[in-house]
């Protein structure tokens, strides 16, 4: 078999490990070692909706993602220390851009594939060295447990679908390096559905075949696959199956950039300017290194009766300026107190969403805030 021949990278894939509900155990230290449920609760009647995620514990007595609540509450009802958590999207959200920031600052080459997944390719800074790049993937593991005091799953291996495949391969809090010399007999075994990409429709394609196996996969016939799966998927499995995959990392477009906290009181009017400074002035540094320019200033406020509620203004010319983004979500939540609903001025969360992105380009400065005054 030709195996990842003349693919010299090296990438990493990080999986934060059962996210959601790793954040709630973060969040409330009391709750780890018992059985954790995050749900998303549909609100029809008291216990509809579905499980999102749930922590290792509960996974194990058989609450897995998206089965019903009712369920969960069925499976764990001989359990009274079992939580039950409705999911704070803004929060993970908050958590998982920290993260993500930590990732960025290890490689240039960034791609995050969602909330909780993403790679960096440290061909360059492993210097084409596995010993390297494992500590490389050593220090990022460090850095998210003592930064946030979560825990991940790391692969690393010589493009991305072997990095996940490797993360994948040892949960949680794993660490697993995948040579070049090593895939062939990583894959030799395994089940064709531990490749991503293959659920049960084509899993059952693939029986009918006879293969069972990724090994399988890689010695099946190419044409004879074309006709099964279709011209493209056929051969593309095929070259999946044999370790190759020439996917670069490459950053996907932000559309936002965001922080939320949680006040100390409920708010009632905008008295709280003072702990919106730091998240702005995080917000606006993480854009002046990203080179990033935001046109739109937006706040959020989430009620005490959990009403997600926003405004936003839109600015003459784009602007990364804290003073200025400070100055206009100020307004913004001054006029937000001034002609809200009386229900939604008890405040518990406040944000802030800078959106409309543009990449810094060198005739673009940012406006200072008596430009934006005049
Ligand atoms: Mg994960």
């Amino acid at each position: 078999l030709a195996l990842a021949q003349g693919d010299s990278r090296i990438i990493i894939c990080v999986d934060l490990d059962y996210f959601y509900a790793q954040c709630e155990e973060v969040r409330k230290p009391e709750i780890s070692g018992k059985p954790v449920v995050v749900c998303v609760f549909s609100g029809r009647t008291e216990d509809s909706g579905a499980v999102s995620t749930s922590n290792y514990l509960a996974r194990k007595l058989g609450v897995k993602s998206g089965i019903p609540i009712v369920s969960a509450k069925r499976i764990l009802k001989d359990i009274p220390e079992a939580v039950f958590l409705p999911m704070d999207r803004d929060y993970y959200d908050t958590v998982s851009e920290r993260i993500m920031g930590i990732l960025r600052s290890h490689s240039e080459r960034f791609e995050q594939v969602s909330i909780d997944e993403a790679y960096l390719d440290i061909s360059e800074n492993s210097g084409g060295s596995y010993e390297r790049a494992q500590e490389i993937a050593r220090e990022v593991k460090s850095e998210i447990l003592q930064t946030e005091k979560l825990t991940c799953s790391v692969g690393v291996a010589p493009n991305k679908v072997l990095s996940k495949m490797a993360a994948d391969s040892k949960k949680p809090d794993g660490l697993t390096v995948l040579e070049p010399r090593d895939v062939y007999n990583f894959l030799q075994l395994l089940p064709v559905e531990k490749l991503p990409g293959i659920g049960p429709k084509i899993k059952k394609s693939l029986e009918s075949l006879g293969i069972r196996t990724i090994g399988d996969l890689g010695n099946a016939d190419e044409g004879r696959l074309a006709l099964e799966l279709g011209k493209n998927l056929g051969p593309y499995l095929v070259m999946l199956a044999r370790g190759i995959d020439n996917e670069p990392v490459r950053e996907r477009e932000r559309e936002q950039y965001s922080r939320i906290i949680t006040l100390k009181q409920n708010a009632k009017s905008f008295d709280f300017s003072d702990a919106l400074g730091p998240i702005v002035l995080d917000l606006s540094k993480q854009l002046i290194s990203e080179k990033i320019m935001c046109r739109s200033i937006g706040i959020i406020a989430i009620t005490y009766a959990l009403r997600t509620r926003t405004r936003s203004k839109t600015l003459e010319t784009p602007t990364n300026s804290d003073k200025l983004i400070l100055t206009v979500a100020s307004d913004l939540f001054r006029s937000y107190f001034e002609t809200a609903e009386e229900l939604d001025k008890d405040v518990r969360r406040v944000g802030i969403r800078l959106s409309e992105l543009e990449k810094v380009t060198e005739e673009k400065t940012s406006p200072s805030l008596t430009d934006f005054l005049a």
